[in-house]
């Protein structure tokens, strides 16, 4: 058996955001991931003195530290002073550290999962100071006494490096604020070319919330599994960071441009299986397609990992079953490049839990919410989010030759083929229509298109009899779909 501690940041995301500039947020994401990075002398050398040891198994997760300790007691002992440390260098986050005695740190993270782990809690430095004492960082806490910017502040200022080795590969310099990450690389030509038909374009961004569905089950079974897979039980969870990592990186360089000046996505929080990245609005569906066929590769590496355990793959089968439930459940908020980034964060992690309730954690899904058109109140109808799509939906869409594998994926089509004007004209007609007469005057619209010579949307009639919110949600999508028609006949 060996003692794990495991010290983690809580609420990363609320504390990443809570500053608008998005120079102290890049420097937030950099600060979290140097000092926790069980690599870096530093962070060595606190360990040593704690009298514990990185554990390799766990990978290298941002803004999470995993050590080993010869006994349950050290581990006790080490765990607040480790605690004050990344409390004293990240004073805005708020630490949580656990501790068990397991054979695998898959097994410890399984124990922790259950809540049968011994727990530490370190709340974050809170300041009862008048305003006018206020962090011109965040606000959140006071300023310095020779800094108009406070402790926590300070930090992320301090850290200037990008997170570690993220998309290193990808041309152009980090955006410096979020009015560059939206004008895609500030190439004029560029701008003009790929906005046709939408002036602001190139002022919008995408916030993409993404993170693992049926992980937790998954280690669970790793742990109850009744044959040795030592492979699978070392491996799992530090492949669960590489490859969400992986996934960011494939996604960001399938959306960059060789003219952008600019990287072309921002990854705020990379670690475990939780994304938070900024992307221009216009990119925002093909990252987030890819991030979720970038992460399915996740499957194959567990099930390599697997094969060299049990090469059989009958006694496997349990193991399989979990592995192959496993994808990205993704949550994205539309916004202006001016909108307070905590604002969207919120309306994603709305959007995220959408995508995973819509498909029960059961596939990969993506929830939207546009707050730069009808925020959410186009995403829902009543209790119910209607501005969903599976993966599986979206990518069938996104194939050079689409394929509509239902009346409503064939309204979907119908839809992004429209020109701008008639997509305006079928919005209003399902805005100004009472419920029952929806149906009918979309008909008639569908009618009058045919007699002007148009391609008859046969499946757009249909839909606005069977589902109008679904139809509403697919006007919603053409917005920022790249394969929707964006020239308006002359
Ligand atoms: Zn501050």
């Amino acid at each position: 058996m060996t003692v794990y501690l495991a010290v983690g940041a809580q609420r990363v995301h609320t504390w990443l955001v809570r500053t608008p500039e998005l120079r102290l947020l890049r420097g937030a994401s950099a600060a979290l991931s140097a000092q926790t990075d069980i690599n870096a002398p530093a962070m060595k050398k606190v360990l040593a003195d704690l009298r514990l040891r990185a554990c390799s198994e766990a990978g290298n997760v941002d803004g999470v530290v995993v050590a080993e300790a010869d006994s349950l007691d050290t581990a006790r002992s080490a765990a607040p002073r480790l605690v004050r440390h990344l409390a004293g260098a990240l004073p805005g986050v708020e630490w949580s550290a656990w501790r068990v005695s397991a054979s695998t740190y898959a097994s410890a993270v399984a124990a922790a999962l259950q809540g049968s782990v011994a727990r530490l809690v370190a709340a974050p430095h809170r300041y009862d100071q008048p305003v006018a004492d206020a962090c011109r960082g965040c606000g959140a806490e006071m300023r310095g006494l020779s800094n108009d910017l406070g402790p926590d502040c300070a930090a992320r200022q301090g850290a200037t490096r990008a997170p570690r080795a993220l998309l290193d590969d990808l041309k152009g310099d980090w955006p410096d604020t979020f009015d560059d990450l939206a004008g895609r690389g500030g190439d004029p030509q560029q701008r003009r070319v790929r906005a046709v038909g939408r002036k602001e374009s190139s002022s919008q961004l995408a916030l993409v919330n993404a993170d693992g569905n049926k992980l937790g089950s998954f280690f669970e079974a790793l742990n109850t599994f009744d044959l040795d897979v030592p492979n699978l039980r070392n491996r799992a969870p530090g492949d669960v960071d590489f490859a969400t990592r992986t996934a960011v990186e494939i996604a960001a360089s399938s959306i960059h441009e060789p003219t952008d000046r600019h990287k072309s996505a921002i990854p705020h929080y990379v670690g475990g299986d939780d994304v938070l990245v900024s992307v221009p609005a216009a990119r925002a569906w093909t990252f987030v397609t890819e991030l979720i066929r970038g992460f399915s590769t996740l499957q194959d590496t567990l099930r390599a990992c697997l094969a060299c355990d049990i090469p059989e793959e009958g006694a496997a089968r349990e193991l399989l079953d979990r592995i192959a439930e496993l994808s990205l459940g993704v949550g994205v908020a539309f916004t202006h490049a001016t909108h307070p980034v905590s604002d969207a964060t919120v309306h994603a992690e709305l959007a995220l839990k959408a995508a995973k309730r819509e498909f029960r954690g059961q596939a990969a899904g993506i929830a939207w919410v546009d707050l730069t058109a009808d925020g959410l109140t186009g995403a829902r109808a009543g209790r119910r989010w209607i501005q969903v799509v599976s993966a599986d939906e979206a990518f069938r869409q996104l194939l050079p030759t689409p394929v509509g594998a239902s009346i409503a994926e064939q309204a979907a089509l119908e839809v992004f083929a429209l020109p701008p004007a008639a997509r305006h004209r079928l919005g209003q007609i399902l805005r100004d229509s009472s419920l029952g007469a929806a149906a009918g005057r979309v008909s008639t619209w569908a009618g009058r298109r045919a007699h002007d010579g148009a391609a008859v949307p046969k499946a757009i009639s249909q839909l606005a009899q069977d589902d109008t919110d679904r139809l509403r949600a697919l006007l919603s999508r053409a917005r920022w779909w790249p394969r929707a028609n964006r020239e308006d006949q002359p």
